[in-house]
């Protein structure tokens, strides 16, 4: 995951005011959320009551795995008390409540789907009385369910961006790449990647392009001045390509290079003169 930007940077701390690692113990700021929901007039329900800014889908339009989550957590709550649920997939903030003058309203993570009434009954219970058992059961299923939750799409990030080297400036090499072959309609970002090295790792990637936040990021390795330009090019002009042929892709990425993509690459004019640079340099270039 070298190339992808996993490893959390101060930036990341603006999406997210809690260490991702302490996922388990994050459930909603339910003592902010309590104290706003004694005021005489809370921020969620001033919202609430200002018709242009939520809109509710009709029943209809939710799917039908919330509505059955939602009622069966509704299932236990007093009498008197409406609950409304949506499924997030947000892995910072497992389950959050607003006790709202009107209605509890809950965010929770889609791993609850399917969860068993004893899960649903400690869902209300944490719901209603934020209680120490109901936490720790919850608790204790969230972390069973860990390795689901991290792998959840994430919210698009702040990331921070270099795309002027020592040497190479990547968002010229980009803009011109850009005009000259995708008519300037290729949208995506530009940076160096971070400068780490694996110790084991077997393959240095020159180049990645994160198909969340079309972000192409550049070996660092490559910002030098025995690096010649067309080759930085080449570099990008692939990267650039795999925005252009985006593929979700689930799991580990690869990359994927179908046949018009490959003919596409020779479109490059420095296509043989970069090719042959690399066999020569490559090794060279990422000795340690
Ligand atoms: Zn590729």
């Amino acid at each position: 995951m070298f190339f992808h930007g996993d490893d959390p940077t101060p930036a990341d701390a603006g999406s997210a005011s809690v260490d991702p690692r302490q996922l388990t113990l994050r459930f909603a700021d339910s003592d902010q959320e309590r104290a706003s929901s004694s005021a005489p007039m809370s921020r969620w329900a001033a919202r609430a009551r200002n018709p242009g800014r939520v809109v509710r889908l009709p029943a209809g339009g939710r799917p039908l795995e919330e509505i059955r989550l939602e009622q069966a957590v509704a299932a236990y709550l007093p009498p008197g008390h409406d609950l409304r649920l949506t499924l997030t997939n947000n892995r910072y903030s497992i389950v959050a409540v607003r006790r709202g003058p009107a209605a509890y309203v809950v965010r929770i993570h889609r791993i609850f789907l399917g969860a068993e009434p004893r899960l649903a009954r400690a869902v209300a219970r944490y719901v209603v009385h934020n209680d120490r058992r109901a936490s720790a059961v919850l608790g204790e299923f969230i972390e069973r369910h860990e390795h689901i939750i991290s792998q959840a799409p994430r919210r698009p990030r702040l990331v921070r961006l270099r795309p002027a080297g020592r040497v190479h400036d990547l968002q010229d090499i980009f803009d011109r790449l850009n005009r000259r072959y995708f008519e300037g309609m290729l949208q995506a970002r530009i940076t160096w990647g971070p400068a780490v090295f694996r110790a084991q790792q077997r393959s240095i990637k020159m180049g990645s392009f994160s198909v969340e936040d079309r972000i192409i990021r550049v070996h660092p390795a490559l910002d030098r001045a025995e690096v010649p330009l067309f080759f930085v090019e080449w570099i990008v002009f692939h990267e650039m390509l795999h925005g252009r042929h985006e593929i979700r892709r689930s799991g580990r990425r690869r990359c994927f290079h179908p046949r018009e993509f490959l003919s596409q690459e020779r479109e490059f004019s420095d296509y043989a003169r970069a090719s042959a640079w690399e066999k020569e340099n490559v090794d060279r270039l990422f000795q340690r």
